[in-house]
Protein backbone atom coordinates (compact mmCIF):
# COMPACT_ATOMS: atom_id res chain seq x y z
CA UNK A 1 0.00 0.00 0.00
CA UNK A 2 1.54 3.15 -1.20
CA UNK A 3 1.43 6.43 1.22
CA UNK A 4 -0.95 7.99 -0.90
CA UNK A 5 -3.66 5.32 -0.59
CA UNK A 6 -2.88 4.79 3.43
CA UNK A 7 -3.54 8.70 3.90
CA UNK A 8 -6.52 8.31 1.52
CA UNK A 9 -8.09 5.79 3.95
CA UNK A 10 -7.08 7.96 6.91
CA UNK A 11 -8.40 11.07 5.58
CA UNK A 12 -12.04 10.77 6.86
CA UNK A 13 -11.16 10.13 10.12
CA UNK A 14 -8.61 12.61 10.24
CA UNK A 15 -11.84 15.29 9.14
CA UNK A 16 -13.47 14.17 11.91
CA UNK A 17 -10.87 14.77 14.50
CA UNK A 18 -10.08 10.97 15.46
CA UNK A 19 -6.87 10.32 14.39
CA UNK A 20 -3.74 9.38 16.93
CA UNK A 21 -1.13 12.85 17.00
CA UNK A 22 1.78 10.61 14.45
CA UNK A 23 -1.70 9.92 12.33
CA UNK A 24 -2.04 13.30 12.08
CA UNK A 25 1.02 14.27 11.35
CA UNK A 26 1.58 11.85 8.53
CA UNK A 27 -1.96 13.28 7.05
CA UNK A 28 -0.62 17.00 7.26
CA UNK A 29 2.52 16.24 5.68
CA UNK A 30 1.16 14.39 3.03
CA UNK A 31 -1.26 16.78 2.17
CA UNK A 32 0.79 19.33 1.77
CA UNK A 33 2.75 17.59 -1.26
CA UNK A 34 -0.62 15.80 -2.28
CA UNK A 35 -3.40 17.85 -4.23
CA UNK A 36 -5.38 15.06 -4.71
CA UNK A 37 -5.45 13.76 -1.02
CA UNK A 38 -5.79 18.40 0.00
CA UNK A 39 -9.11 18.18 -2.49
CA UNK A 40 -10.53 14.97 -0.71
CA UNK A 41 -9.96 16.31 2.63
CA UNK A 42 -11.46 19.17 2.20
CA UNK A 43 -13.94 17.52 1.07
CA UNK A 44 -14.51 15.38 3.73
CA UNK A 45 -14.18 18.63 6.06
CA UNK A 46 -16.92 19.75 4.51
CA UNK A 47 -19.05 16.93 4.40
CA UNK A 48 -18.74 16.51 8.41
CA UNK A 49 -19.56 20.31 8.59
CA UNK A 50 -22.83 19.55 6.57
CA UNK A 51 -23.54 16.45 8.25
CA UNK A 52 -23.07 18.09 11.54
CA UNK A 53 -25.75 20.65 10.66
CA UNK A 54 -28.18 18.39 10.26
CA UNK A 55 -30.84 18.60 12.97
CA UNK A 56 -30.94 15.53 15.15
CA UNK A 57 -34.23 12.92 14.70
CA UNK A 58 -36.15 13.16 17.95
CA UNK A 59 -38.42 10.56 18.73
CA UNK A 60 -42.03 11.26 19.85
CA UNK A 61 -42.12 11.31 23.64
CA UNK A 62 -44.98 8.67 23.32
CA UNK A 63 -42.41 6.60 22.00
CA UNK A 64 -39.80 7.21 24.93
CA UNK A 65 -42.65 7.35 27.53
CA UNK A 66 -43.66 3.35 26.44
CA UNK A 67 -39.57 2.38 25.92
CA UNK A 68 -38.95 3.91 29.85
CA UNK A 69 -42.09 1.78 30.65
CA UNK A 70 -41.36 -1.61 29.08
CA UNK A 71 -37.63 -1.19 30.26
CA UNK A 72 -39.05 -0.94 33.93
CA UNK A 73 -40.96 -3.97 33.70
CA UNK A 74 -38.25 -5.52 32.25
CA UNK A 75 -35.56 -4.38 34.78
CA UNK A 76 -38.81 -5.12 37.53
CA UNK A 77 -39.03 -8.73 36.46
CA UNK A 78 -35.53 -9.55 36.72
CA UNK A 79 -35.32 -8.08 40.10
CA UNK A 80 -38.26 -10.29 41.26
CA UNK A 81 -36.40 -13.67 39.22
CA UNK A 82 -33.28 -13.00 41.25
CA UNK A 83 -34.75 -12.10 44.61
CA UNK A 84 -37.08 -15.48 44.12
CA UNK A 85 -33.54 -17.40 43.41
CA UNK A 86 -31.79 -15.93 46.41
CA UNK A 87 -34.98 -17.49 48.36
CA UNK A 88 -34.84 -20.07 47.25
CA UNK A 89 -31.25 -21.08 46.62
CA UNK A 90 -31.41 -21.83 50.73
CA UNK A 91 -34.74 -23.84 50.80
CA UNK A 92 -32.82 -26.04 48.16
CA UNK A 93 -29.21 -26.49 50.01
CA UNK A 94 -31.55 -27.18 53.08
CA UNK A 95 -33.55 -29.75 51.29
CA UNK A 96 -30.52 -31.63 50.46
CA UNK A 97 -28.87 -31.74 53.61
CA UNK A 98 -32.27 -33.03 54.86
CA UNK A 99 -32.27 -35.68 52.64
CA UNK A 100 -28.55 -36.73 53.06
CA UNK A 101 -29.14 -36.82 56.70
CA UNK A 102 -32.09 -38.79 57.01
CA UNK A 103 -31.23 -40.98 54.26
CA UNK A 104 -29.61 -43.57 56.98
CA UNK A 105 -32.19 -43.34 59.24
CA UNK A 106 -34.93 -43.93 56.35
CA UNK A 107 -32.52 -47.16 55.33
CA UNK A 108 -32.74 -48.53 58.77
CA UNK A 109 -36.05 -48.08 59.46
CA UNK A 110 -36.69 -49.52 56.00
CA UNK A 111 -34.83 -52.32 56.96
CA UNK A 112 -36.17 -52.59 60.42
CA UNK A 113 -39.77 -52.82 58.71
CA UNK A 114 -38.59 -55.42 56.28
CA UNK A 115 -36.55 -57.63 58.32
CA UNK A 116 -37.20 -56.70 61.81
CA UNK A 117 -41.10 -56.80 62.30
CA UNK A 118 -41.59 -60.29 63.50
CA UNK A 119 -44.94 -60.92 63.15
CA UNK A 120 -46.28 -64.39 63.99
CA UNK A 121 -46.08 -66.36 60.72
CA UNK A 122 -44.28 -63.10 59.01
CA UNK A 123 -46.94 -62.42 56.18
CA UNK A 124 -47.07 -59.19 56.87
CA UNK A 125 -43.34 -58.64 56.30
CA UNK A 126 -43.40 -60.84 53.88
CA UNK A 127 -45.90 -59.03 51.68
CA UNK A 128 -43.88 -55.67 52.21
CA UNK A 129 -40.91 -57.11 50.80
CA UNK A 130 -42.69 -58.42 47.84
ZN1 LIG B 1 -2.15 11.68 -1.79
Amino acid sequence: MSEHERIGELLPLAASGDLSPEDMRDVRDHLTRCETCSRLSEDFVALGGALRGLPTPQPPPELVARVCELAELRLGSKRAWSRDAVLLAPLVVASWIMALATWPLVQAAGTWALLGWHVPGGAFAASLAA
